[in-house]
């Protein structure tokens, strides 16, 4: 039976970059040796890395003065090289969930942390908005914000005009829309949403924001030792990067985040006027916020009980990973880059089908 994956993470990949990848695994570029077993520092591996900085760079469109550089440790590890790096005396948070909200707490351990706007009284199914919900205080060092917040399914679609540099949490929507990377002083995420297997972290961050804090910052946790050394300081994780180097290939031959964006629009649109015109399905997240990357619904209070029969219904036709977060319950279908919108009507005809077996 046709598995379709709506995993929130590890996710979805191209099967492209699936293939090329095994095939780099059991024998890379033809040379007889394995991608698991050559040196980091092998002469045929220096490009793959330089070739995916490269494609970065030109996919996201980085203006100059920007370096790209992978790093081990996940999203979460950056929650504390970030204020280790930026924080002298006070950052802003925007606390959108789980994930803004761990980055806030590694924060603390450096200076003074202002949340300066929170969704939890409405566990966040919406998210606050510059001028109308918070003001960015001028004398922050940084802003913290996360794009998409891929347990409640909410996403900020615009950048931010800002006085201090904001820095993004982009794990869940790198790459699914152009973005203006002027207006940010660090972009960062774990790979394993839209990129890559697990295991490596990408990092977009502005030169001149660099070297300015005054603690001492460990070897390993400094950006500036990994922009100097090509994020070879010591072993990256080769095969996640060889990896994130065919999906970025597979996005270039697309036609880029401009095609991404239109199929990602077309999938939510799909998915969501499904859930809009269901008499069993309700959207959690509201409506100017919901997100391309997770799409939440739950059952109407009257079906409720019927969740877990939906999981067992839909699992048996092929769905994967639709089950929700626990902290917001239901179903979450995530629609990353690779997934084919015939996943999604493949999901909509599993719901009507239920619908139509079930409704009072
Ligand atoms: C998954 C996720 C993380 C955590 O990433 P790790 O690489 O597992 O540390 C952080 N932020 C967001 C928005 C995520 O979706």
């Amino acid at each position: 039976m046709k598995k379709h994956n709506f995993n929130a993470g590890p996710s979805i990949l191209p099967r492209e970059v699936i293939e090329k990848t095994a095939q780099a695994v059991l024998d890379f570029e033809n040379d007889g040796l394995s991608l698991l077993e050559i040196s980091h520092r092998a002469k045929n591996f220096q490009p793959i890395v330089d070739e995916a900085v490269a494609l970065f760079k030109e996919i996201l469109n980085i203006p100059e003065g920007y370096s790209v550089i992978f790093l081990g440790g996940g999203a979460s590890l950056e929650f504390c090289m970030i204020p280790f790096n930026f924080l002298e005396k006070k950052a802003a948070y925007v606390n959108t969930g789980v994930w803004a909200k761990k980055a806030m707490k590694e924060a603390k351990a450096f200076g003074e942390v202002v949340e300066v706007a929170s969704s939890a009284n409405d566990n966040f199914t919406w998210v606050p908005k510059v001028g109308k919900d918070y003001q960015i205080p001028a004398d922050a060092d940084y802003l913290h914000i996360t794009s998409n917040n891929t347990i409640y399914g909410t996403e900020l679609l615009s950048d931010i005009d800002s006085p201090i540099p904001v820095i993004a949490d982009m794990s869940s929507d790198i790459f699914s829309h152009p973005i203006d990377v002027s207006k940010y002083g660090m972009i960062y995420g774990g790979a394993q949403k839209n990129l890559a297997p697990a295991g490596v972290t990408f990092v977009i961050v502005k030169d001149e924001l660099l070297g300015k804090v005054t603690r001492h910052i460990p070897t390993m946790l400094d950006y500036k030792t990994h922009i100097d050394n090509g994020s070879m300081f010591n072993t990256p994780p080769v095969l996640p990067i060889y990896a994130a180097l065919q999906t970025l290939k597979w996005l270039k031959a697309q036609g880029g985040v401009k095609e991404m964006e239109k199929k990602n629009i077309a999938k939510a649109d799909l998915l969501y006027n499904a859930i809009d015109s269901s008499k069993m399905f309700v959207g959690t997240a509201k409506k100017e916020d919901r997100s391309r990357m997770n799409i939440c619904f739950v059952m109407k209070d009257e079906y409720k009980d019927l969740e877990a029969d939906f999981i067992k219904f839909a699992t048996s036709k092929g769905m994967i990973g639709i089950k929700g977060h626990r902290l917001v319950g239901g179903f979450r279908a995530s629609c990353y880059n690779a997934l084919p919108i015939e996943s999604v009507q493949a999901l909509i005809d599993c719901m009507n089908e239920f619908e139509k077996a079930n409704l009072k």
